[in-house]
């Protein structure tokens, strides 16, 4: 027996959110069933609901920064029980045999992980045959894809780690932010955030590469040590060879040889924005100083678990703004518009 759960849809790529009632699986032996509390609205969330990446499937349900308790758990369960608070990201299974997959790395499983939404599943997977995500009351996720949210964090704030703390707090770690480094964040929005609270909680020295100047006081609250607007040009100049990691979270395109050389021998810059347009390096511009330009997404599951971990030791959530379900729309026009104070994040108690 499925079970009916009221939820948020786009029915195609130009659609209004409306509500909508969907069906869950039947709880399965491995399967916890959780009472969504929170969900943040990732930007990756409306370039998949407006088709803006190709192959969005309808009716579009996103959401894969799910925060909640669990309301019951599969016979085969025993790491979770009914009121744990917990949390879902951007996967909800993978093959679990390949190479990645026993690293922990499920978001790199050669046969594709399945994500929180919009993968083309069976029927007895999610009734409908794609996944639909956390804009819902209710979903039902295989236990070792849930993480523990300790108490000591609020559940509404917690609810974006799942994927921009993790987004962030992987190559962090991956490129050894850490005492002693200079690491610069491309863009201060929802991703980017959280990046600047984690890379000053692991030591490093952090700049903020923001498009102006308006955020710098937040910027600097945050933990953030240095701030520059890229609108002005003599910034490219000033920081030339300066950055022993830059992680990029914008998604338009930039001239990226201008970043590359701010880069120091050895340097890396990680993409986490997917910008359309191919780069072109100059090759030189990569010679010069043994530079790297490397990409990175999201993280693995024993890694998001640490990451949230890290995050209540060190009292790090997401700067955000509640809004109830009816609002997702308008939320989406400020989150295009660069107009979003840091994160989105729907009260699902209003759905
Ligand atoms: P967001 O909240 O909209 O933040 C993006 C930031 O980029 C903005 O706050 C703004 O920061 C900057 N920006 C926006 N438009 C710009 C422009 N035209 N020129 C220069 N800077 C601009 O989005 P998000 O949720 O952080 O997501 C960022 C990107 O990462 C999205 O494309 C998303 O799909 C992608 N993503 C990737 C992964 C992954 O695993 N790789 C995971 C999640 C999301 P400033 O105002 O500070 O300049
Ligand atoms: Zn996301
Ligand atoms: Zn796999």
């Amino acid at each position: 027996m499925s079970n009916a759960v009221a939820a948020y849809a786009m029915a195609g790529p130009d659609a209004a959110f409306e509500k909508v009632t969907i069906e869950r699986r039947e709880l399965g032996p491995d399967d916890v069933l959780i009472d969504i509390e929170y969900a943040g609205i990732c930007h990756s969330d409306i370039h998949t609901a407006r088709n803006e990446w190709g192959g969005a499937a309808y009716p579009c349900v996103p959401g894969h920064e799910i925060a909640g308790t669990v309301a019951a758990v599969g016979s085969a369960v025993d790491r979770y029980r009914v009121g744990d608070r917990v949390g879902v990201g951007c996967m909800v299974d993978s093959c679990g045999k390949c190479e990645p997959c026993l690293q922990s790395e499920e978001q790199f499983c050669t046969r594709g992980a399945v994500m929180t939404y919009n993968t083309r599943v069976p029927e007895e997977v999610q009734p409908g045959g794609h996944t639909m995500g956390g804009y819902a009351t209710q979903i039902v996720v295989t236990a070792d894809f849930v993480v523990a949210i300790p108490e000591g964090i609020d559940l509404s704030v917690a609810a974006p780690l799942l994927c921009a703390g993790i987004t962030l707090y992987s190559p962090l770690r991956q490129w050894g932010a850490g005492p002693g480094k200079k690491v610069a964040i491309i863009g201060m929005g929802g991703l980017g955030h959280i990046g600047v609270k984690i890379a000053a909680a692991l030591g490093a020295e952090v700049t903020v590469l923001s498009h102006s100047l308006s955020k710098q006081e937040d910027g600097k609250r945050f933990g953030a040590h240095h701030y520059y607007a890229t609108s002005n040009k003599q910034v490219f100049r000033e920081l030339r060879s300066s950055f022993d990691l830059i992680i990029n979270t914008v998604s338009a395109d930039l001239p990226i040889n201008d970043y590359m050389k701010l880069l120091r021998l050895d340097g890396t810059l990680v993409v986490l924005g997917l910008p359309e347009a191919p780069f072109e390096v100059q090759a030189r511009v990569l010679a010069g100083r043994r530079r790297s330009l490397a990409g990175s997404m999201i993280g693995g599951i024993q890694q998001t678990q640490e990451m949230v971990n890290f995050c209540a030791e060190h009292g790090i959530g997401a700067e955000i703004e509640l809004i109830s379900a009816d609002e997702i729309d308008s939320a989406y026009e400020r989150v295009v518009d660069s107009d979003v104070r840091y994160r989105f994040v729907i009260d699902t108690a209003t759905i």
